[in-house]
């Protein structure tokens, strides 16, 4: 006796499994990356959720990794790296998302100088340097340029390196930061946990 596999009709959000039939290229446009055709008919090429897409009648499977956001949104708090300073405000490469780490992220942030913080504060660079590692709160967004902010506790700086010398920072007053190799000290608009950080970051 053969059996037969099941030739259950896909249904959107349903889980498919590795060689799972999902329909017929009649019904479907199957997704070239997660599904393969034999015969006319469509298999799951991989494990996840099904994905229909009802108006252009495509058909697909979604990890749940794919279903982890990585697109970046108001309230968002990011991670990442200050590439340039300018007179009133600084650019960031995102590093991470929601604790969640990039790779080649192409998302950059700008943070306004009055967005620093309830201090005021009168150059840039008494807050931030190139290089310095911050977390800040994405505040608005505007055809993928994303407004920061770094004003509160635990939003600033969390890590910089002297710019003399190199070496990592160390944290000796409430904005204040001193390099423990060459003794210079330097000016950050630093998160109460600066140099301390425990979160653990996900891929
Ligand atoms: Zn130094």
């Amino acid at each position: 006796m053969v059996i037969l596999p099941s030739k259950k009709p896909a249904k959107h959000n349903d889980i498919a499994f590795t060689g799972q039939y999902l329909g017929v290229v009649e019904e479907y446009l199957p997704d070239e990356e997660s599904t393969f055709v034999e015969e006319g008919q469509i298999f799951a090429s991989k494990t996840g959720l099904i994905s229909i897409n009802d108006e252009k009648r495509e058909i697909e499977i979604k990890t749940l990794q794919e279903e982890n956001r990585k697109t970046v949104e108001v309230g968002d708090i990011v991670i990442g790296t200050v590439m340039f300073l300018r007179k009133f405000s600084i650019g960031i490469n995102f590093n991470t998302i929601n604790q969640k780490i990039q790779f080649n992220s192409s998302y950059m942030g700008n943070i306004h100088v009055s967005q620093i913080s309830n201090q005021y504060i009168e150059k840039i660079k008494d807050a931030f340097q190139i290089t310095d590692i911050i977390r800040a709160k994405v505040d608005k967004e505007n055809a993928n340029e994303y407004t920061l902010s770094t004003v509160g506790k635990n939003l600033g700086v969390i890590h910089a390196d002297c710019s003399i010398c190199g070496s990592t920072l160390k944290k000796v007053g409430l904005n204040k930061l001193k390099c423990p190799f060459c003794g210079s000290f330097e000016k950050r608009k630093i998160a109460a946990d600066y140099d301390e950080v425990l979160v653990r970051l996900r891929f």
